[in-house]
């Protein structure tokens, strides 16, 4: 039951009028008391302790500051108007600015006042300071009374020049939290639980996490929070898999045949890792279980989830099913099925491909095949998934690169089978996290691949800058005299698609010069090509008739050319983590020594310097999506941005890792021992679970 209370329209607290109020709608999404609540502070401030000025450096990060207000005066005009103040201690003189909301603040602060400064300490010039700090008159009275610990909250520039900073919103809380009663927040945990894990309360926990009295007292606040979040969350979506598992039935794949044995006998050009064979031993059991399977595929750049995925098709196969593989992009798409046809060669199998750009007869030719049941495997994009695409007797459906599902795809994909849903395998491109994978992907069975085929020499990594650009072109002709080809990899973004472009050119030139026709060949790629043009210049790149592939990331996903071994990589620090590392995978895929070469300003930022280093450091997938996840924050990550599954309140992806194992770890403990959530102990939960039901639905995916 929730708190009428807590339903309450913002503007009904007191001291949020309707400006107010449509001010944090706007801005927060702010809409009743319960919202507001859970806005919870980033941070607090000790407001017991301050920091010298003499004693900052530009390293200090945040402090608080107390002193007199010295001098206030408005410079420049226009966008660039500002207002500077200094503030004396005792010790000596900072310098405070503000960019916005200086009209508002010359008429607030006073010179000669003594005021407590928060805010964060930056180099400017040859000297330090704090840009829009926080001010609040210093009164003595107050700061012995007052707690210790003040929040401080997310704000935004028209909160801070409307009336809502955040000395006005620790006044809205404490004005809501006043009204609040336990009642209010009914506890959601079992009680069993929170002794055993000595957890605070729900309503002690969230009054601590604003207004802590303690350290102590915060962190149980915060560690009952995060653990709270992530239970749930956990518990949600292993109840989905076990009610998945319960529920929803199967086609049983219980042979292996002809297909895969004689493939697998005769025809596989290498023997399968110890983790490949692992691996398909766990798809193979999924699949004659009866049960829909729902299985995610992760593994290393190069670690061979194509092998993988192909024998999964022949087991569908050999127990009369068709079999398709999706890939995000018609490039990829189009790998795959050179690939697999190459591989199935002799085979007698007969394999179709089908994108947005097959069109006239040769779609209608593949749109009847499929129905009849004349083609075994059909490779492609999301095409696959449109209405008038009918398949005969669909068994599994394989999708390369984080596709996720949403609803309708979901239902398309599912009529397309009969009577059952096909299995489903979802490969990722590269590694994710472990947290990660478990939350966006943790109603999903995972299967990982974590040994690269033996023979890979790992590739060497370094970092260059336009002062080698000479070398950088030496060693590019010495590797294409040993008979290597080159990546020569450019960034596109779409904000700066024109510009990026224009680098891409001109960069395409300065390579023509160095290397002349017609001793060198040179083949450009990028996405505003035409299709019929892309395939020639990549078709020429793969027949080894071009030596370097000058190219935006388009040829990021997928592509394999086991002779290209040199991957120069410019504007290194536009890249993020996992896609430098998807880029660097395309070489090193053959029995040459491979290099990747990665060309940035000479002047970087502290991220951009840290992704480099990892780059160089390691070429460990798993390693690198740990540190692009601490450096970026799980929000940022590829292929997660949809997903609403990741606006967690409170928990951090990046650090909460041990919490949110431990949290899945009891949520299973408990779905094992009470699968239904009976348990009168489990109560709680179970309502909880039940008022979630609609929730879910916004999230789906294939599974
Ligand atoms: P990814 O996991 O990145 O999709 P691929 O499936 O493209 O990797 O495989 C990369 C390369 O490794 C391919 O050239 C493939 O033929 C080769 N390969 C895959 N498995 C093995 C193996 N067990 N032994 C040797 N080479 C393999
Ligand atoms: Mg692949």
């Amino acid at each position: 039951m929730k708190s009428a209370l807590l339903d309450s329209p913002i503007g009904y607290l007191k001291g949020v009028g309707p400006a107010k109020a449509e001010l944090l709608q706007k801005e927060l999404e702010v809409f009743s008391f319960e919202d507001l609540l859970y806005q919870y502070p980033f941070r607090h401030v000790d407001r017991t302790t301050f920091h010298r000025v003499a004693d900052l450096t530009p390293d200090s990060g945040d402090v608080q500051l107390r002193g007199i207000l010295r001098k206030l005066e408005t410079v420049g005009a226009g966008p660039k108007k500002r207002l500077v103040a200094k503030l004396r201690d005792d010790s000596g003189v900072i310098e405070l600015v503000w960019f916005k909301g200086a009209t508002w603040l010359v008429n607030s602060l006073e010179i000669g006042k003594e005021y407590v400064v928060f805010g964060r300490v930056s180099s400017y010039g040859s000297g330090l300071n704090i840009a829009h700090p926080e001010m609040e008159e210093f009164d003595p009275e107050k700061s012995k009374t007052a707690p210790t610990l003040l929040p401080v909250y997310s704000s935004t520039e028209k909160l801070n020049s409307k009336g809502l900073d955040v000395r006005a919103r620790r006044r809205l809380m404490v004005e809501l939290l006043q009204k609040i009663q336990p009642s209010d927040l009914p506890e959601n945990l079992p009680d069993e639980l929170l002794a055993k894990l000595r957890l605070p309360s729900r309503y002690a926990a969230i009054r601590g996490i604003h207004f802590p009295l303690s350290q102590q007292e915060l962190d149980a606040a915060r560690k009952r929070l995060k653990f709270e979040e992530l239970f749930l969350l956990q518990l949600r979506l292993l109840q989905l898999k076990h009610g998945r598992h319960a529920s929803v039935k199967g086609n049983v794949f219980d042979q292996v045949g002809e297909y895969f044995n004689r493939y697998y006998r005769e025809k596989m050009p290498f023997e399968l890792t110890e983790a490949q064979k692992r691996v398909i031993k766990e798809i193979r059991r999924d699949l004659g279980l009866g049960i829909q399977m729902n299985r995610l595929l992760q593994g290393d750049v190069g670690s061979g989830k194509t092998m993988v995925a192909l024998l999964c098709m022949l087991i569908a196969l050999d127990n009369g099913f068709q079999a398709c593989l999706m890939a995000p992009t018609e490039i990829l798409a189009q790998q795959h099925f050179q690939s697999i046809t190459a591989y199935l060669d002799g085979m007698g199998i007969e394999v179709g491909y089908l994108t947005g750009s097959v069109k006239g007869n040769p779609r209608k030719a593949v749109l009847e095949r499929l129905a009849s049941g004349d083609l075994h495997i059909v490779i492609g994009t999301h095409a696959l998934l449109e209405d008038p695409v009918e398949f005969h007797r669909l068994g599994l459906a394989i999708t390369d690169e984080q596709h996720r599902f949403g609803v309708a795809q979901r239902a398309r994909l599912w009529n397309k089978s009969k009577p059952f849903p096909p299995h489903v395998l979802v490969m990722t491109a590269t590694p994710i996290p472990r947290t990660l994978a478990m939350t966006l992907y943790g109603d999903l069975d995972i299967s990982v691949i974590d040994e690269l085929p033996p023979g890979r020499k790992p590739i060497t990594t370094t970092h260059r800058t336009e002062a080698h650009r000479l070398r950088v072109f030496g060693f590019m002709k010495e590797q294409i005299a040993l008979g290597r080809q080159i990546y020569v990899v450019y960034p596109l973004i779409e904000e700066s698609e024109k510009l990026d472009l224009k680098n891409l050119e001109e960069g395409y030139e300065a390579i023509s010069r160095a290397f002349p026709k017609p001793e060198y060949q040179i083949s450009i790629l990028h996405g505003r090509m035409k299709s019929a043009d892309k395939d020639y210049e990549m078709g020429r790149f793969v027949r080894g008739e071009t030596q370097i592939m000058v190219a935006t990331t388009v040829i990021e996903v997928g592509v394999n050319v086991p002779n290209a071994s040199v991957m120069v990589i410019e504007n290194t620090e536009r890249f993020g983590l996992s896609q430098l590392h998807q880029l660097r995978g395309r070489v090193g895929r053959g029995a040459d020594q491979s290099y990747c070469i990665l060309m940035s300003d000479y002047k970087l930022g502290k991220e951009s310097r840290l992704r480099i280093e990892t780059m160089c450091r390691t070429n460990d997938g798993f390693e690198i999506a740990e540190a692009d996840l601490r450096l970026r924050g799980p929000g940022d990550l590829e292929g997660t941005q949809q997903s609403g599954i990741l606006n967690l309140k409170i928990a951090d992806l990046a650090r909460d890792g041990r919490i949110l194992q431990f949290a899945r770890q009891i949520a299973q403990q408990i779905l094992d021992e009470d699968p239904q959530l009976q348990h009168p102990s489990n109560a709680r939960l179970k309502a909880f679970l039940d008022s979630q039901k609609h929730a879910l639905r916004g999230w789906s995916r294939i599974s």
